[in-house]
């Protein structure tokens, strides 16, 4: 017997439908999450993430002088981030910023820096669970948190190639050319913060020199904080692709800290870099923001530079105001989630994550080897683009001058006399 649906059922049966999808929507869109939680943490543990930039370091001084004996980083919660927390975020390697204050240009910059790579070092070195290594190789072969340094701020190096050189030599694998200051051989995008420099336009020959000598050495040059005019001019010279270490894009949210389109164009073709920062100012020009916003800022990167050319700088512990939903490094899960969601494929991901810094580093590392014939860089910048008086120019330094400088060389020369005089007599008596 075929049985019939009577027809006054018909709208019943319609509605049963409609009441069954209403039922059912939450049940497919948590499978969905869950679905969609399982292939970001499948992602995220086949390639941890590599994070461009991280204030942990400022904090620590800021709130412990750099004491690490009165802290556990495992656990600690007066700033954003500790290990625990990198952990539970599947962050597989951390560039640390040991960032030196502009107000420190032309004073102690270099003590500072100094300070700030130690610091990192010794918290890298006594934790089991992190590893410093200074290596595209390093990142791959260790299976501990891989600790970077990157110094934030070309003042840090008091225009000397020497002092670039022995900061490679400690560890050092990037450094931005600015940060809020012009220095006396690069302008910074923070117009009017400070005034040293103001004269600074863009990249100077010196800073030209600086360029160079970072491609010769294989630092990673980063841009984030110089000017546009100073990223283009780098993007001009640069042999080895570049990064932004913690910056977004100026389409979505205009502010100078943001790279414009030209720019995001220059890095495609320079194969470089944007590791993109989750600070409210810089994602939403406001001070709320969602997950949502920030990864409008990783779609308008990639349909602009190519999703080969996108990272990710969380700027944790560095600025007040991330997204609801992106609070501390723990939470990245959710962004990849979200991306996923906005239909970003495996091997899209697997880059942002990972595999396109370390075609970076790698290809800066290879600039670095080609040149291996070249000698160190003996260019000095010259006296008159410096304006502070407390550095010694050796240039005009004669040795006659250190002999009057004090009574202590005249006294040793005395002492030389009279022993030489003494030495001739004795020689006498026995010939
Ligand atoms: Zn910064």
């Amino acid at each position: 017997m075929v049985w019939k649906m009577p027809l006054f059922l018909f709208g019943t049966q319609m509605s049963i439908k409609w009441i069954l999808l209403f039922v059912l929507i939450p049940f497919i869109s948590s499978y969905n999450d869950s679905e969609l939680e399982l292939r970001t943490m499948r992602l995220m543990k086949q390639s941890p993430l590599i994070d461009g930039h991280n204030d942990f370091a400022l904090q620590i001084r800021r709130l412990y002088q750099n004491k690490l004996s009165r802290i556990n980083l495992r656990i600690l919660n007066s700033t954003r981030t500790n290990i625990k927390k990198l952990k539970d975020g599947y962050v597989g390697a951390q560039f640390w910023s040991a960032y030196v204050l502009c107000s420190s240009q032309d004073k102690d910059a270099v003590r500072l820096a100094l300070e700030q790579i130690d610091v990192i070092k010794r918290m890298c070195n006594e934790y089991d669970e992190l590893e410093l290594v200074t290596s595209s190789e390093g990142i791959v072969n260790t299976s501990k948190l891989a600790c970077l340094i990157g110094v934030e701020g070309g003042h840090a190096i008091d225009s000397s190639l020497g002092t670039l050189r022995m900061f490679y030599d400690l560890g050092v694998r990037y450094m931005g050319l600015t940060h809020t200051c012009n220095t006396p051989w690069a302008e910074t995008s923070s117009y009017g913060v400070h005034s040293s420099y103001q004269d600074t336009k863009s990249l100077t020959d010196f800073g030209k020199e600086v360029v160079k000598e970072m491609n010769r050495i294989g630092m990673i040059i980063d841009l984030s904080h110089t000017s546009f005019n100073t990223s283009r001019e780098v993007l001009n010279i640069s042999k080895a692709p570049v990064i932004f270490s913690h910056s977004a894009a100026f389409a979505l949210c205009n502010i100078n800290r943001n790279i414009p389109d030209d720019i995001l164009k220059g890095i495609k073709k320079n194969k470089g870099l944007v590791m993109v920062n989750f600070h409210t100012q810089f994602v939403a020009c406001q001070k709320t923001a969602n997950i949502s916003d920030v990864a409008d800022h990783f779609d308008y990167i990639s349909s602009i530079a190519g999703f080969q050319s996108v990272g990710i700088g969380g700027d944790y512990d560095g600025v007040n105001g991330f997204p609801r939903g992106l609070e501390d490094p723990s939470k990245y899960p959710s962004l990849i989630q979200e991306l996923l969601r906005r239909g970003w494929k495996d091997n899209e991901l697997e880059g942002v994550l990972r595999a396109n810094f370390l075609r970076v580093f790698r290809e800066v590392e290879k600039v670095r080897d080609e040149q291996i014939y070249m000698k160190p860089s003996e260019e000095e910048i010259s006296a008159d683009e410096l304006n502070y008086s407390c550095r010694l120019d050796l240039r005009s330094f004669e040795p006659k001058n250190l002999q009057k400088s004090g009574g202590q060389e005249k006294g040793r020369s005395m002492i030389d006399l009279i022993l030489s005089i003494w030495i001739i007599f004795f020689a006498n008596m026995f010939v």
